[in-house]
């Protein structure tokens, strides 16, 4: 679709691209190209689509998957996408926040489809909701089983970060997944045109994971502790985050191999694995388990 079109479609419905929803549609056919090629579409696929918009990425969805989801929260845009799709029973159009769906148990109340469940996510994300929309998906049960994002370059070069420059959004996607940038978007792609240049991220689960870890929550409660003071020393940004007398980490950092004078950004996976082991054996463990959510 041209700009001229897009505004178009949306004057002619009496709507604005509404800012706070990230609404930035995706004009240039190639990058189009890119995402679909990325998920790798088999015609038996169930595929979750969040934001729709207009349809552009739907369209090309339903070319080449057997099922779509797509899950817009905007109300005039999902007017928009009723009709647009009104004929198309392989689509099913939710009008609810990403973040309040159980996708797993969408897809099963809609096609009861054989167990285990398999489907992948693909998706043109509004920036404002990158991360929350990312920890719900790799939080579902089960999650996708390949994830293709077009998210601010920025944010994709994040998630995609190794040891020395790593973040806890990093952290928590590599767990999952290998995290790989396939395109460059520039902002001329989209209408209206964002402030700044875009990338296409494609997320694929480890085959044989390159840690285990039995408690995912309480392993990312260390991480994020690590983390929350990230210009420290993890001797004391761990003392500080997990309220610990900074003797104890020490002695923790230590059996698990880890200078305490290091910092968050610069362990691997693995060093994290080995210091969740070493966490997982005192008292912290138990107590920060109890006090959490969920
Ligand atoms: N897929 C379209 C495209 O590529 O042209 C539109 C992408 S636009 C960047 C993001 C879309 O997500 C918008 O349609 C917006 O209304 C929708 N959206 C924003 N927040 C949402 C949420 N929490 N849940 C579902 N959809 C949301």
């Amino acid at each position: 679709m041209k700009a001229r079109e897009v505004r178009a479609i949306l004057e002619a419905h009496g709507v604005r691209p509404r800012k706070g929803l990230g609404q930035n549609f995706l004009l240039d056919e190639t990058v189009l190209d890119r995402i679909v090629e990325a998920a790798q579409l088999e015609p038996q696929d169930i595929v979750v689509e969040i934001g729709p918009g207009l349809g552009a990425l739907t369209a090309r969805l339903l070319e080449h998957a057997g099922h779509v989801v797509a899950v817009e929260l905007d109300d005039k845009l999902v007017e928009i996408l009723r009709r647009r799709f009104a004929s198309e029973d392989r689509l099913l159009l939710v009008h609810d926040d990403i973040l309040r769906v159980n996708v797993p148990q969408v897809i099963r109340e809609w096609l009861s489809p054989p167990e285990p469940l398999r489907y992948k996510v693909v998706a043109n994300l509004p920036y404002s909701i990158t991360s929350p929309a990312i920890n719900h998906l790799l939080e579902s049960r089960p999650p996708p089983e390949r994830i293709v994002l077009l998210v601010q370059r920025e944010v994709a070069e994040r998630i995609a970060a190794r040891p020395g420059d790593m973040n806890l959004l990093a952290v928590r996607v590599q767990l999952y997944g290998q995290p790989r940038i396939v395109a460059r978007v520039p902002a001329s792609a989209f209408y209206p045109r964002p402030k700044v240049e875009s990338a296409v991220l494609e997320i694929v689960p480890h085959v044989i994971p390159p840690v285990r870890v039995e408690d995912v929550r309480g392993f990312m409660r260390l991480v994020e502790a690590g983390f929350r003071q990230r210009r420290k020393q993890l001797r004391n940004a761990l003392a500080a985050g997990l309220s610990l007398p900074k003797q104890e980490v020490e002695r923790l950092l230590e059996a698990a191999n880890i200078d305490s004078r290091r910092r968050a950004e610069t362990l691997s996976l693995q060093e994290w694995e080995q210091l969740y082991r070493a966490f997982a054996s005192t008292t912290w463990a138990s107590t920060s388990a109890k006090g959490a959510p969920g």
